[in-house]
């Protein structure tokens, strides 16, 4: 059965629900009303009866010798019903029938079936004719010198509003079904319709490949669960389409990168080996392949590194650090690169320490001040500074260099950015360095930042969270 209903649609799962819970709930609902009704309009008549049962304890004697007496005045053996007494047969402890008094002669109803169970209070409803039904409230009867009960049975025309009781059932047995049906075809064609976007989702999602992921997914109503879903999907697509765009160019671009090199290489041997030439030409051809074989193998490691820490490969290990001494460690060594071009790096900072990875803080500090030193001018001066802000520590890389214009700050982080491609290879960049200090500083939960200096020049900051 299980496995039967996961094989339907769900809305006709969702139509059989409501179906069978609809059916369950009416059910009960018309049960429980029906039985509260027919209670409540017996329930007069069995006050009636104990209203009768009193009048009989009052006025009722039984003498010696069987003798009944009512109201004092003895009752002959041959005494029919009159209006003074109610309805009611008296049984003796042998189960016999001691009197019975009511007002229908012997031919005209049947008898009433059984004597009472013994002993015991009961109250049950009797047909003694087609037009008579009689309710009857069976109780013990103490009788003085007599040791066992006898059984007194009061009765009284049993008419519950009986039209109206079956009325109330036509409605029920009729008004059920014509309800349920209402409810199995309203709620398919209901969650048809609700559910009609999703079809529609479902097309569309087919026609999205990894060929075409410009596709986005319809929003029929954005408040709907329908509709946050397809929002979600649609984000989730946004960003899968970012992200192979980015890998469509970092494809293009490294694929672009390698082949200058190479091309270099090639065209420095072929030039070279067109004609014989003396030792030291060959000497300086070969200082020139080996170069640009270097500069390939460089190029080879960042690409590397890149794909290590964006990958968020770099296994972390984080341990206790304090900041400002390595920092100033890193300063003194890299300082000796900046001497080389007559520059000077000065640093401040406050003691603070930070749980993190010092390897590859390291590695993201020293791309941002071999940029400093790279793109200031001879003699410049560098700044680092150090200081902690609540939970976070942050590092600022400060130069007075030619700054980064607006139009190239916000591709500034782009893999193989370089504003000035020229200067960059003259340089030795590949425009690898801040994306992949980006990355480092991802992996580490913290964040890369840039703006511009005053009056001129960069200020890079490396955000780190303390603990
Ligand atoms: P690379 O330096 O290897 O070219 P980066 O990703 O480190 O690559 O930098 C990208 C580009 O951003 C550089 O080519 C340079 O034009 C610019 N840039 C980076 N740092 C600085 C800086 N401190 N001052 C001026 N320009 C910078």
């Amino acid at each position: 059965m299980k496995r039967w209903l996961q094989t339907r649609t769900l809305r006709f799962r969702l139509a059989l629900w409501y179906g069978a819970g609809g059916t369950l709930l009416l059910a009960g609902f018309s049960a429980t009303l029906y039985f509260y009704v027919s209670d409540q309009m017996a329930r007069p008549l069995s006050q009636n009866l104990e209203r009768d049962l009193e009048t009989v304890k009052r006025s009722l004697q039984i003498r010696p010798g069987n003798v009944l007496v009512w109201n004092r005045r003895i009752i002959g053996r041959n005494a029919q019903w009159t209006t003074e007494y109610p309805w009611f047969e008296l049984w003796d402890e042998h189960g016999v029938l001691v009197r019975r008094f009511w007002p229908f002669t012997e031919n005209r109803v049947a008898q009433l079936p059984n004597s009472p169970a013994r002993g015991r209070e009961t109250l049950s409803v009797f047909n003694v004719a087609p037009d008579i039904r009689l309710r009857v409230l069976s109780v013990p009867f103490k009788v003085p010198g007599h040791q066992h009960d006898w059984m007194i049975r009061m009765m009284r025309i049993h008419e519950p509003n009986a039209d109206a009781l079956g009325d109330l059932r036509l409605i029920i047995f009729v008004a059920l079904p014509i309800v349920v049906a209402l409810l199995v075809v309203g709620g398919y064609v209901i969650t048809r319709r609700w559910l009609s976007p999703l079809d529609r989702m479902v097309a569309e999602a087919n026609r999205i490949t990894a060929d075409d992921l410009s596709r986005r997914l319809p929003v029929q109503n954005p408040h709907d669960e329908l509709g946050r879903l397809a929002i979600v999907f649609n984000d989730t697509l946004d960003r899968l389409e970012g992200s192979f765009d980015a890998l469509d160019r970092f494809v293009a671009d490294a694929s672009h990168e390698l082949r200058t090199p190479l091309t270099t290489l090639r065209s420095v041997g072929e030039v070279g080996l067109r004609r014989s030439r003396a030792v030291d030409e060959y000497r300086e051809i070969i200082g020139s392949m080996l170069e640009e074989a270097q500069r390939l193998q460089q190029l080879i490691q960042r690409l590397l590194e890149l794909a290590s820490a964006e990958g968020g490969a770099p296994a972390i290990q984080r341990s206790e650090i304090q900041l400002d001494e390595y920092v100033a460690t890193c300063v003194g060594e890299l300082g000796i690169l900046a001497e080389a071009k007559g520059q000077r790096i000065e640093f401040n900072s406050e003691p603070c320490t930070v749980r993190t990875d010092a390897v590859i803080f390291r590695q993201a500090l020293q791309n941002l001040i071999d940029n400093a030193i790279k793109y200031s001018p001879p003699d410049a001066m560098i700044r680092v500074d150090v200081h902690g802000v609540d939970e976070h520590v942050t590092i600022s890389v400060t130069d007075q260099g030619s700054g980064i214009s607006a139009e190239n700050r916000e591709h500034l982080m782009q893999r193989f950015f370089r504003p000035d491609r020229a200067r960059g290879r003259d340089s030795g960049g590949f425009g690898l360095g801040l994306s992949i200090t980006k990355a480092y500083m991802r992996v580490l939960g913290g964040s890369l930042g840039y703006e511009p200096a005053q009056p001129t020049g960069s200020v890079f900051r490396l955000t780190l969270p303390k603990a």
